[in-house]
Formats: structure tokens, sequence, C-alpha cells
């Protein structure tokens, strides 16, 4: 049977990009089953809690920060790993991404993507550039 999730805040994790605070990653945590759910925004925007249990859930130590460094920026995107997806960024481009339970990255254009899981982070910082 579907669990019917309830939802508990479990915590933050600050992502800090060249000593800044670059956004925050909002974990919650199903109560019931254990599943976590993450959401991402950055320094200055408001929470949203209305989105909470909507998105993808999976337990707490696949969740990961893929972060793409261009020219000028660094950009990071939330996923769950293992796990292979259509990815798109500004930094990079397009690209096809596969990322494994050990958290390599494979990228069919070649591009540098680093992931970086976020568990053993939460309320604290993950530095991803
Ligand atoms: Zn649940
Ligand atoms: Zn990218």
């Amino acid at each position: 049977m579907e669990c019917e999730h309830r939802m508990v805040y479990e915590g933050a994790v600050n992502v800090v990009i060249k000593g800044d605070v670059d956004g925050v990653v909002d974990v919650w945590k199903c109560t019931k089953c254990g599943k976590t759910a993450a959401d991402m925004r950055r320094v200055g925007e408001p929470v949203l809690p209305d989105k909470v249990g909507m998105g993808q859930m999976g337990q707490i130590d696949r969740w990961g920060i893929i972060a793409c460094s261009g020219n000028v920026a660094v950009e990071w995107h939330l996923i769950l790993a293992p796990g292979s997806m259509q990815h798109s960024c500004n930094a990079l481009g397009q690209c096809e991404l596969e990322v494994d339970e050990g958290g390599n990255v494979r990228c069919d254009m070649g591009h540098i993507h680093k992931f970086h899981f976020i568990s053993g982070h939460i309320n604290s910082k993950l530095v991803i550039g």
C-alpha cells in the first residue's frame, strides 16, 4: 500500500559557493515510512511549504546536488541518485546525465558536472564551488 505521507521538517542544508551561501535545501521526512522530500531555494526566496511531498521522494542518502560550473557561474540542481535524467542548465547546456549510487556522474556530452550528497550536511553547510 502507498504510504499516506506525514511530512515533518528535517532540516536545511546551506549550499555554499565561493564562500557565500547561494541557497538552501530544505529536507522533509515522512514520520511513517521515513522517506524524504527535498526542495531548493535561492537565498532571499521564500519557503513554499505547499509543495512539500508533491515531488520525488527517496531515502535521505540518495539526495544530492549536481553542480554545473560554467565560465562565469556555478549552477546547481537537486536530484536523486542513482538515476538518469535529461539535464539542462545555463552553464553547460543540454545533456543526458547518469548518476550512480556512489555519486559518480556520466554525461553524454562530456561536461564536467559534480555531484555532492547532502546527507551528513543537514543543519550544516555543503560547499560545492
Ligand atoms: Zn510516507
Ligand atoms: Zn548542468
